[in-house]
């Protein structure tokens, strides 16, 4: 008989079929429906699917365009913000973020973040606020909402329009408030990962503002505010019908996929509990259910036996796929050098980008998959103690 390496099944970082499985009939339905019905571009189950996702959001309108990022920088320039504006967001999130702002015209000025939640650090922000900053990009980043109350409140102090970066945080909830419904837009990315997710690209602008609403809908669509009579230099950038189909069929599902997230994560913190003295922390959950981890994140703190990179590849090894969101924060990345940020900036966002990795996290992730997570990692966090005792050990054998 061959010789054989016994193998344990990998865990991956996502797994959309677990997703999609069961409501695989319901979305190619979806998908056939639009491919013989042939309204492709701006179609009914694109206004079917705008009205359901902004009533979910707790908001007024929603305008479907290609991707979270045109949400974000059309969406910007929809609110009214653009040259001369300077606008606050966090330095540690997805570089789509500070993309959307420079595209709207507008000057980014990135604030650190809180070292425990890894969200906006407010008091940080309130600190840069100048005669010339119109708007705040709050990021609810991994599934967690900024602070609405506090949101809000530093917003009605200095007169600051909110623009939610909500592309993690479908439904997410905090202090009573939905994600999307705290500012005066939010921008949602439909990118298949996402706690809703197309089978493509894929975003949308929600917004309380009837205008707000209606040129966006002109810039996703070249400008145009009737057909053939342009108003403003808009671009082409509409959510698909196809798309939109397949997201009106899962939306009914996003509430229970959430749920089912935030029980996972709770099966992660308790395991983990024992593993805070060692310097292993889950990123810090201030919402309670309302917190729809779209991202599963702890930090390998500096009094860690274990080493972020070594604990990464060492999973990797054992099957189990990891991910770093983000191991660079936007202020360090080569392609804004020329905004005159340096490292030392923003040390909380610089010492998080060190310290951080994502563990699996998706719906239809099991007990007994999180368990092994868990294990592998409690496994080698002994063997690391264990090792460095051992010349403490092996010293007065060595005398
Ligand atoms: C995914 C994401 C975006 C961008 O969305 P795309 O659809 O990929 O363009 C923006 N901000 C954050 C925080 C994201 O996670």
């Amino acid at each position: 008989m061959p010789y054989s390496i016994p193998t344990v099944p990998s865990i991956p970082f996502v797994d959309l079929t677990a997703q999609h499985q069961p409501i695989q009939a319901k979305l190619e339905q979806a998908v056939l429906t639009v491919m013989r019905q042939g309204d492709y571009v701006l179609g009914q189950a694109l206004s079917d699917f705008e009205t359901a996702f902004a009533q979910a959001c707790g908001s007024a309108y929603g305008v479907g365009v290609a991707s979270g990022t045109d949400a974000l920088a059309l969406g910007l320039q929809a609110c009214g913000i653009g040259a001369g504006d300077e606008v606050i967001l966090p330095a540690n999130t997805f570089v789509a973020t500070l993309i959307g702002v420079l595209r709207s015209g507008a000057t980014p000025i990135f604030v650190d973040c809180d070292p425990h939640t890894a969200l906006i650090d407010l008091m940080a922000a309130e600190k840069a606020i100048t005669a010339r900053t119109r708007a705040i990009v709050p990021v609810h980043l991994y599934g967690q909402m900024v602070s609405p109350r506090k949101l809000l409140d530093l917003a009605s102090t200095y007169d600051l329009l909110i623009f939610e970066d909500a592309a993690q945080a479908h439904l997410a909830e905090c202090e009573g408030y939905r994600a999307g419904s705290i500012g005066m837009a939010a921008a949602f990315s439909f990118y298949p990962s996402k706690n809703l997710g197309g089978f493509g690209d894929g975003g949308m602008l929600v917004t309380r503002e009837e205008i707000v609403a209606q040129t966006m809908r002109s810039l996703r669509n070249y400008g145009a505010t009737r057909k053939y009579f342009h108003t403003d230099l808009g671009t082409n950038s509409r959510l698909d019908t196809i798309q939109a189909a397949v997201l009106q069929a899962k939306l009914p599902h996003l509430y229970d996929w959430n749920c089912e997230r935030n029980q996972i994560a709770r099966q992660y913190d308790a395991l983990l509990q024992p593993l805070a003295d060692y310097g292993i922390l889950p990123i810090e959950n201030r919402c309670g259910e309302g917190h729809v981890y779209h991202l599963y994140v702890i930090r390998i703190t500096a009094t860690s036996p274990l080493e972020r990179t070594a604990l990464q590849t060492a999973l990797g090894e054992l099957g189990i796929q990891t991910g770093i969101h983000y191991p660079i924060p936007c202020h360090l990345q080569p392609a804004f050098k020329h905004l005159g940020y340096r490292a030392g900036d923003f040390p909380q966002a610089e010492a998080h980008s060190q310290e951080i990795l994502s563990l699996p996290m998706y719906p239809g992730l099991t007990q007994a998959q999180v368990e092994r997570v868990v294990s592998v990692i409690r496994a080698l966090v002994e063997v690391e103690v264990n090792q460095s005792w051992l010349p403490e050990i092996s010293q007065p054998s060595l005398v």
